[in-house]
């Protein structure tokens, strides 16, 4: 399947770290995947060498606009020892959506998941076995062209890194303290919102380090237009449990659609849990909270899977939610994600390939 993939392995492989002291992003493997693209030749010369730094002319195009863009998935290496990936076919669609987005030229999606299943087979022995611990894999794609004009790089390379990082809850799963943002905003529809840019990431970092200084672990946006509605966490999607009721915002535009957020409305549909798409303000949540109806409220995402919010912070009103405590459909939609990617649960949705 891979004979398109020229293979050089490294000569001098790196120690493996422990189990125990794996972070987020900071250890990587001993190989990465690379491809060139070339207005006249397309994408070519797709090869896996080890792991190493890029050489970049000065002038070229993604250092000075941004024609830059990623995605993330995990490598989970199961109870009976199969590596799978998550819904890798997701994560290759969304990959050519956002590609087109920032005028980069599509790649063959078979191609895509060839990339990522023979480089995390090649190091395969990185993918860790502790609790909760995975490979994550970090597909980028930049414009190579060195030019200053405005206008698509007529070059583009699209390389594949993996990081082997700890769980994500090595200290139990802690809800977290969220500021709705009255200040700044992430994304308006006809923008970038949708796409998985790397420019998003530069325009959070200031209202992320403002509520960080606060003593808040993450930013909350509400939409740019009325700011009214909520929209995403910035690396995460948001869900809330008013009543019996599951709600999200609908994808229209400024919110990325997480392969989290679609797993978890599959579940809840699955399990009739009435589970609905819609805006919601931050007054109705508000004045949930205050009827005693708003029950849970957690973030969807590749890095955490779920991630409970304990409180909100809005203007001078400050909700607590289900009492700091983590809420049992929270619970058990974690639970039910983590044992397909373990392989302890069967997996009937068609959502791993075995590496
Ligand atoms: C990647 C990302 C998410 C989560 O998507 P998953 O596919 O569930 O990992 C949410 N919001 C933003 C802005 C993202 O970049």
């Amino acid at each position: 399947m891979n004979d398109g993939i020229r293979v050089t392995k490294t000569t001098s492989p790196k120690p493996k770290p422990k189990d125990s002291t794996l972070a987020f992003g900071t250890e990587f493997t001993d190989h990465m995947f690379l491809m060139d693209y070339r207005d006249d030749k397309g994408w070519y010369d797709a090869r896996i060498g080890p792991y190493g730094p890029l050489t970049l002319d000065p002038a070229t195009a993604v250092l000075h606009y941004a024609q830059s863009m990623f995605e993330g998935l995990k490598a989970f290496r199961g109870t009976d020892g199969e590596i799978r990936l998550f819904r890798p076919d997701k994560h290759v669609q969304r990959l050519n959506n956002t590609a087109k987005r920032l005028c980069i030229p599509a790649i063959d999606p078979e191609v895509v998941l060839e990339s990522w299943t023979t480089l995390v087979d090649l190091d395969r022995d990185w993918v860790p076995r502790a609790v909760g611990t995975s490979l994550y894999v970090r597909p980028t794609i930049i414009a190579s062209e060195p030019f200053l004009g405005v206008r698509p790089s007529k070059s583009y390379l699209y390389f594949v890194i993996l990081s082997p990082v700890g769980a994500y809850y090595a200290e139990g799963m802690n809800p977290v303290k969220i500021l709705v943002d009255a200040k700044y905003v992430r994304a308006v529809p006809g923008g970038l919102g949708e796409a998985k840019a790397s420019a998003n990431y530069a325009a959070s970092l200031y209202p992320q380090e403002d509520a960080k200084h606060g003593g808040f672990t993450q930013v909350l946006y509400l939409d740019g237009v009325h700011r009214k509605y909520i929209e995403e966490v910035g690396t995460m999607n948001l869900m809330l449990r008013i009543g019996d009721e599951v709600i999200t915002p609908p994808l229209a535009g400024s919110i990325l659609p997480g392969v989290t957020r679609d797993s978890v409305l599959a579940l809840l549909r699955e399990w009739g849990i009435p589970a609905s798409e819609r805006q919601v303000s931050i007054d109705e949540i508000v004045e949930a909270a205050g009827k005693g109806t708003l029950e849970e409220v957690f973030g969807t995402g590749t890095a955490a899977v779920i991630s409970p919010v304990g409180e909100l912070f809005y203007k001078d009103q400050h909700i607590v939610v289900n009492e700091g405590r983590i809420g049992e459909l929270t619970q058990r939609l974690y639970d039910a994600i983590v044992a397909v990617q373990y392989g302890t649960a069967p997996d009937t949705r068609g959502w791993t390939v075995v590496v």
